[in-house]
């Protein structure tokens, strides 16, 4: 047991966001800038996002494409450096300096889990040895024996037969794709897993079997999930607080129950207008226009004051700050107007 648990203060967060920032650089080469005239072009795909993640939560970022939730994601496993800010698993800067052992140590506790298992599983591996690959690579059973097992007890964890790991990938179901996934993401004993839009590529009647999955071997194993979606009728099925992106800043964050009865960012009450099997308790529901601006070129001020139809004239100039309001963190000038 923690020094703070047994104080009875709250565990501190295993996973914590802070200013997290990435640029893009768009530009043409220099030759061709020097050719044909132009400038460097750049995207701010992420820009000061914080948030932080307990033990055992499922953390969900929605947004539209082009919201940055997806870089946000491989930032988070390392698969991409942030421009400034970091990404902490138990105190270790993901993209930081930790000794080698250190860094490996922390690989083996983070994995991912991608949006479609037809690309994310080798066609020409049979299961068992897909799943295996990471208990290899980590050095974690040396016996070929145990591992064999260990594959089996994988399959079986997550509802498959420990005879499929005979199997190509292309002998089974989607939904049974992406259960080889799990346990394939499952081998190395991780305990923080992001998902990046997990069952987008599924049919809608496999979708809730796999979200089951996900619940299931959370509360079995203790894990932690960064959720990335942008379906929020799937966020509210698995989410303990969400956070809502709009091009590339984080607009809202709330515990789930309480975004989905209260939502207080006008983009967040268009999300949610969007879904017309979420139950807004009787509130009214909000229609905006419009698309999502080009990220390259965002609006100044608030990003969102083309499309808010409670825009006020300095929205357009001043970026709001983020305002705590109870359990909720809200960016808005409406919120500091009271
Ligand atoms: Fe709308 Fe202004 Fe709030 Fe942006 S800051 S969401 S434009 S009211």
């Amino acid at each position: 047991m923690t020094d703070a648990a047994r104080n009875g203060e709250p565990a501190p967060p295993l996973v914590e966001v802070k200013g997290l920032r990435r640029v893009f650089d768009l530009s043409k080469p220099l030759l061709n800038r020097l050719l044909e005239g132009g400038g460097r072009v750049s995207l701010t795909a992420v820009d000061g996002v914080d948030f932080s993640i307990r033990r055992g939560e499922t953390f969900a970022l929605v947004g539209e494409s082009g919201s940055g939730k997806s870089t946000i994601a491989k930032m988070a496993v390392g698969l991409l450096r942030p421009s400034a800010g970091s990404v902490t698993i138990d105190g270790i800067d993901v993209a930081g300096k930790a000794s080698a052992d250190t860094q490996r140590r922390m690989r083996r506790r983070i994995q991912m889990i991608f949006q479609d298992p037809y690309a994310s599983l080798n066609p020409r591996w049979r299961v068992h040895a897909i799943v295996e690959e990471p208990i290899k690579a980590f050095g974690m059973l040396p016996d070929a024996k145990e591992r064999a097992a260990r594959v089996g007890e994988l399959l079986s964890l997550v509802g498959l037969d420990p005879r499929d790991g005979q199997k190509f990938p292309h002998e089974f179901s989607g939904g049974q794709r992406q259960r080889i996934a799990i346990a394939r993401a499952l081998a190395s004993e991780p305990n923080f897993i992001v998902c990046d839009e997990p069952t987008s590529a599924l049919d809608v009647s496999v979708q809730a079997q796999v979200l089951n999955l996900l619940r299931e071997l959370q509360d079995r194993l203790g894990l932690t999930y960064l959720f990335i979606s942008h379906n929020l009728a799937v966020v509210r099925h698995v989410a303990t607080r969400v956070g809502v992106l709009y091009l590339g800043r984080l607009v809202e964050e709330a515990p789930a129950r309480e975004l989905f009865s209260d939502p207080k960012h006008p983009y967040t009450r268009m999300l949610l207008d969007a879904v017309p099997d979420i139950e807004m308790e009787g509130k009214e529901r909000l229609t905006i226009a419009g698309e999502i601006p080009n990220p390259v070129n965002p609006p100044s001020g608030c990003h969102f004051n083309p499309r808010c139809p409670f825009v006020m004239p300095h929205c357009k100039t001043v970026v709001p700050p983020v305002l705590d309001r109870g359990n909720a963190r809200v960016r808005c000038h409406l919120f500091a107007e009271g």
